[in-house]
């Protein structure tokens, strides 16, 4: 195998740290097909039509904060997320359910201070960054301005984040 430069390897270890697939994070737009955009806490814009979507935790958060003391079972009712889901987010602290402050709380990757979750804002979104990227590698339709996906081709894109070329 080729040499891994150490950069690589560490946006590798953030990657599979933060690997949050489990989600059901929204990578096109329903209605455009344009690549959704991370605007943070679950939520998600088309950056082409401004259509909003939000993942499963996006969905539970909104569910929680009209809702506030609903058990599991009532979020999952109302959001179409699955219990097993929800019982997961709340164990990797994603969701608060009760109020219990987490003080103390810090990034899983920089160390940074944080109040709730197991990363940090700016962290949360570099992954997601990197996602978009690979969205647009791989956007299915041809509604793109030409060249873009002809500078990103080739390499299966996802796995490949090199500006060398
Ligand atoms: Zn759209
Ligand atoms: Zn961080």
């Amino acid at each position: 195998m080729g040499e891994v430069s150490r950069e690589e390897k560490k946006a590798q270890f953030r990657r599979d740290l933060l690997d949050i697939s489990h989600l059901n994070i929204p990578t096109y737009c329903e209605k455009c097909k344009g690549v959704m955009v991370f605007k943070g806490v679950g939520e998600y814009k088309c950056e082409d039509c401004g259509h909003l979507e939000y993942d499963d935790y996006g969905k539970c958060r909104n569910y929680i904060e009209k809702n506030p003391g609903a058990t599991t079972a009532q979020v999952s009712a109302g959001t179409g997320v699955s219990q097993k889901a929800i019982r997961q987010m709340l164990k990797d602290q994603r969701l608060e359910i009760s109020a219990t402050s987490h003080a103390f709380l810090k990034c899983e990757i920089c160390g940074a201070s944080i109040r709730y979750g197991r990363y940090c804002k700016e962290c949360e979104t570099k992954y997601h960054r990197e996602l978009e990227d690979a969205a647009r590698t791989h956007k299915p339709h041809a509604n793109m301005s030409g060249f873009s996906a002809e500078i990103h081709k080739g390499e299966e894109g996802a796995k490949r984040f090199k500006r060398d070329w």
